[in-house]
């Protein structure tokens, strides 16, 4: 703590790893000996650069970049960028170490790291996003390659802002490599279901767990926090296995639709014209938009928290659980607080935590780097069945490693563990390092 002043939310992610932790120690004294757990916290490296760009009124602008690549021990780092006026070191960290773990359980050889700007592009024009994106790049390309570090989006980072980032990459160093960043359009090296694999991934992830108890997400009752990337498509995939998904939200507010989610309508709102979600309740009659609230007001049988971190805190999670709530699995990174994490807990709700349950984004990334290697192209149904094939295996990892340390149904042990173990092992090879 002391090493690290005024990092929160670092501190809240090193705390919840390194409490699960305690067995696998007892019986590994080698990672003790070999201060693993004090090289995990350290990042490997920590770049903060200034990013100066000009906006439409022709005012010169700074903002602050990040890039902190936390380990490498099993491959590149690899992890996403975020732009959104809340970032700051110690948000960064908490994602990078995070990454770290969640990596691993995909099982792909990648380290972990992650980045972003306290940029906010909310309002701001195209030419402003670009040049901001071309300035933050113009630092940024030194740090990165296909073998060191490869970025990809995050909050405020989809396909647009990867296309100019890539560009200015390209340009800056006259190589199409296209191995250096993913997330990229599908006609210039990105790779089909990366866009959805996040969303996708967090819901075969949920189904799976439902499936131990029997249930499955037929007929549920779902709501879905943020209408963001991740959100629109755990809303996709949670409808196609039958699901009732009656509500979303955004930063200002959320919406609620009795008659189920209509995707098409969110999406022209939210994609197309990047509107807030009050726009679709202005669109579809029957739904209501509620400002300034949190969308866990709504029951549900199962919640999809697709936003941002610490967004559902005790009291929520004790709505949530009076109202009926058998599940909870975070596509968006440490939504839940840690007291909202063990009321659920205590209540015998499935939770899945994000490193595991949102971990087909990465993997997905992971699979576009195969075929940039190999420059090869793979067919939608093909990477769906890969991604479908690895969440099922994050699962399972997870589920029986809870087991073996006697807590069956504690994923969050069993993600901590798993994670740990693997990179644990690499760096103990590596060695002091
Ligand atoms: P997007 O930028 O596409 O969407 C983010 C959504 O969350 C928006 O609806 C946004 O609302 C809302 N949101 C952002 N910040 C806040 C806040 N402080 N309070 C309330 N709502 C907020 O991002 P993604 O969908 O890509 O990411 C969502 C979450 O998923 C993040 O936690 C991210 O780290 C995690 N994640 C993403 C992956 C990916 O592949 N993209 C991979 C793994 C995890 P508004 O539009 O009003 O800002």
């Amino acid at each position: 703590l002391a090493r690290n002043p005024g990092e929160r939310e670092f501190h809240q992610a090193v705390t919840e790893v390194f409490e699960s932790l305690g067995p696998v120690l007892t019986r590994n004294p080698e990672y003790v000996d070999a201060a693993v757990l004090e090289r995990l916290c350290e990042p490997e490296r920590q770049i903060i650069f200034r990013v100066p760009w000009v906006d439409d009124a022709g005012q010169v602008r700074i903002n602050r970049g990040f890039r902190v690549e936390f380990n490498s021990a099993l491959g590149p780092y690899k992890g996403g960028l975020r732009f959104h006026p809340s970032v700051y070191l110690g948000i960064v960290k908490f994602l990078g170490f995070e990454q770290v773990f969640k990596n691993s359980l995909t099982g792909m050889p990648i380290g972990g790291g992650k980045g972003g700007s306290d940029f906010d592009p909310r309002g701001r024009s195209n030419g402003e996003v670009m040049r901001f994106c071309q300035s933050f790049m113009t630092e940024l390309y030194r740090h990165i390659g296909e073998y060191t570090d490869v970025p990809a989006g995050d909050i405020g980072v989809g396909g647009r802002e990867i296309g100019w980032l890539f560009g200015q990459y390209k340009r800056i160093t006259n190589r199409y490599e296209s191995g250096v960043i993913t997330g990229k359009g599908i006609s210039w090296g990105g790779s089909l279901v990366r866009t959805e694999a996040t969303g996708y991934g967090t819901v075969l992830f949920a189904e799976r767990m439902l499936a131990t108890r029997g249930l499955s997400f037929d007929g549920m009752r779902v709501v879905v926090s943020g209408a963001g990337n991740v959100a629109i498509h755990a809303i996709e995939k949670a409808q196609a296995l039958g699901a009732h998904v009656v509500a979303c939200s955004d930063s200002l507010g959320y919406v609620v639709d009795e008659a189920g989610i209509d995707l098409e309508v969110l999406r022209q709102v939210r994609e197309v014209e990047r509107l807030p979600v009050e726009q679709y309740a202005a669109r579809r009659s029957g739904a209501h938009y509620v400002p300034a609230a949190r969308v866990w007001q709504v029951d549900a049988q199962v919640a999809l928290p697709c936003a941002t971190q610490n967004e559902i805190d005790e009291t929520d999670a004790k709505r949530l659980v009076d109202a009926g709530l058998l599940a909870l699995a975070e596509g968006a990174n440490m939504p839940t607080t840690p007291e909202a994490v063990a009321l659920l807990q205590d209540a015998g709700v499935l939770y899945a935590p994000g490193k595991a349950a949102n971990a087909g984004g990465v993997a997905t990334s992971a699979l576009e780097m195969q075929q940039n290697a190999s420059r090869d192209s793979w067919t939608f149904e093909h990477t769906e069945e890969r991604l479908a094939a690895i969440m099922a295996g994050i699962h399972d990892n997870c589920a029986e490693t809870a087991e073996e340390y006697g807590d069956p149904g504690n994923y969050v042990l069993g993600a901590n563990i798993a994670g740990f173990t693997k990179v644990a092992d690499a760096m103990l090879a590596l060695g002091v390092v």
